[in-house]
């Protein structure tokens, strides 16, 4: 399994040269297995740089598969798919995820964002691919190719939002964009299913200099992430999804800061890394 971040950044996209290094797109992570399977998790303006990588495959004939999971609505998880090449080419087939608890349907998440006011498409039907929109429960988990797949809902804001779980060759990865821990039997919830995990992707919007901009319950900091991590045993901790105002030394600081309170609170096995985009991780 081979995970590559096309895109780190939540909120708004920060092009410049402030974020070379870890870069500047909204998120998206790319899960590829070596038997073909794609799986894109969210769609935000990082997935449109991935799709124009994948014109050379057999998504460029008009001959290929793709699955994507959104996890909510908001911009920066959904902004990426008007300009997502291989879902306009005919041929091509696309499955979007989402689960039924959430009442989050992932055709109208899309739809409502492809009208006339907000985008040239006008309406999903003029895109050329095949669109599906499979729906899981909590309870159950959905073989997409060589993959096992496995959501959760998990709060957000005033909303609910979707932690992902993928089984495959080399290993479990989890991903937890936009997770609030609103108190301790949601947090056990979600501790649990991250056990187990080879690679945990969690949000790390805010930092205790931010926590002046972003109420606590908006999203959270490295602390929440290195503590689920740790509780859940998982081996290694990426963080994703940065604040805008977030530049590369500051994020080069947040990992510091992270390692550190790691140590602190006796987690010295847990391997922390940031999510920069271009990077692919190969278990
Ligand atoms: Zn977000």
């Amino acid at each position: 399994m081979h995970i590559t971040f096309w895109g780190v950044r939540g909120f708004i996209p920060v092009p410049g040269a402030q974020s070379v290094r870890y870069g500047g797109n909204t998120i998206c992570v790319g899960i590829e297995c070596d038997d073909g399977t794609r799986l894109a998790l969210d769609a935000g303006t990082g997935l449109s740089v991935w799709g124009r990588k994948l014109l050379g495959t057999d998504l460029g004939k008009g001959k290929g598969e793709f699955n994507l999971v959104i996890t909510h609505s908001h911009y920066d998880h959904v902004q990426g798919f008007s300009f997502f090449i291989p879902a306009l080419i005919p041929g091509n087939k696309i499955r979007v995820f989402g689960m039924d608890e959430t009442n989050l349907s992932a055709e109208d998440i899309l739809e409502s964002q492809m009208t006339p006011i907000f985008s040239p498409m006008q309406t999903l039907k003029n895109f050329g691919s095949i669109i599906t929109y499979p729906q899981l429960s909590s309870s159950g988990t959905e073989p997409v190719g060589s993959m096992e797949l496995s959501l959760i809902d998990v709060p957000h804001a005033t909303s609910r939002a979707l932690a992902v779980k993928m089984k495959a060759e080399g290993g479990t990865v989890v991903y937890a964009p936009d997770v609030v821990y609103e108190n301790a039997p949601s947090c056990e919830r979600l501790i649990n299913f991250y056990r187990g995990a080879d690679v945990l992707i969690h949000d790390s919007t805010s930092t205790v200099h931010y926590n002046d901009i972003l109420s606590s319950d908006f999203s959270n900091d490295y602390h929440d992430a290195v503590t689920v991590a740790g509780k859940a045993g998982v081996k290694r901790l990426f963080l994703i999804h940065y604040h805008q105002e977030m530049t590369d030394d500051n994020l080069d600081s947040l990992l510091e800061d992270a390692r550190t309170y790691a140590r602190e609170q006796g987690y010295l096995d847990l391997h922390i890394s940031l999510a920069q985009e271009g990077y692919t991780l190969s278990l």
